[in-house]
């Protein structure tokens, strides 16, 4: 017997629903499971959900990283020929024959003169922080700003060359950060630069002796990754 169109009518409403309804339905029944979670496999007995060693307790939120790991540019138009943000007695009248710069790293990330002062005094039974100035990355002192400590103030030696003659008659400038790692800022290097000029002129320094600590001694300081932006430095200088 040949099929009545209400017989087809109904075939095809089966087909639409297989079709069309179901896979709807298990679309839905999936969504509002619960994710599987990462790095754990097929388990029939659902325990090692509950037993992961490493995921007892909430992701921590990874700490952002300070250091810079991509050379800035350092493209200044107009660096001054004094630093502009200065704490400190910058003007101090040289009462000592200073001969050389000796740039270094701090080493870390973070860090300002009180910090490294408190350190030197506290762990190594210094005066204090064994530098003249230190220039801030923005964690711990300001982005560029110039700390000038009592050494420069009082017009004294240093503590951070490891070379007599370096202590004696070297002012020590201190950058926050380890440049093993990453690279000084951009306001970092454009106070340097103008602190630098500043001191040259007071004190008629030859470029040839701005230095850096590696340069007297067996030291990374200040890192390997200074090597390029100290070329930029060298290459604004006015002497
Ligand atoms: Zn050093």
């Amino acid at each position: 017997m040949p099929e009545q169109p209400a017989d087809l009518h109904l075939n095809l409403l089966k087909i639409v629903t297989l079709l069309v309804l179901f896979p709807l339905l298990y679309v839905l029944a999936c969504r509002s499971l619960p994710a599987p979670r990462r790095g754990i496999g097929h388990d029939p007995n659902g325990k090692e959900d509950r037993a992961d060693p490493h995921r007892t307790q909430e992701e921590p939120e990874r700490p952002v990283p300070l250091s810079i790991t991509t050379m800035p540019d350092y493209r200044f138009s107009d660096i001054p020929s004094r630093p502009e943000n200065v704490r400190g007695n910058l003007g101090r009248s040289p009462a000592r024959n200073w001969q050389h710069i000796v740039i270094h790293h701090s080493a870390t990330e973070t860090g300002g003169m009180d910090s490294f002062d408190r350190v030197a005094r506290r762990e190594r039974g210094w005066k204090g922080v064994g530098y003249h100035f230190v220039i801030g990355n923005g964690h711990g002192a300001g982005d560029g700003e110039v700390e000038v400590t009592f050494r420069w103030e009082d017009q004294i030696h240093g503590a951070h060359a490891g070379v007599e003659q370096y202590n004696e008659y070297g002012i020590g400038i201190c950058l926050v950060g380890d440049f093993n790692t990453g690279y000084p800022t951009e306001q970092q290097i454009r106070a340097l630069v103008s602190l630098i000029t500043y001191l040259q002129e007071r004190n008629n320094i030859p470029t040839s002796e701005i230095l850096l600590h590696r340069h007297l001694k067996n030291t990374a300081c200040p890192g390997e990754k200074f090597s390029d932006p100290f070329i930029k430095v060298l290459s604004l200088l006015r002497r």
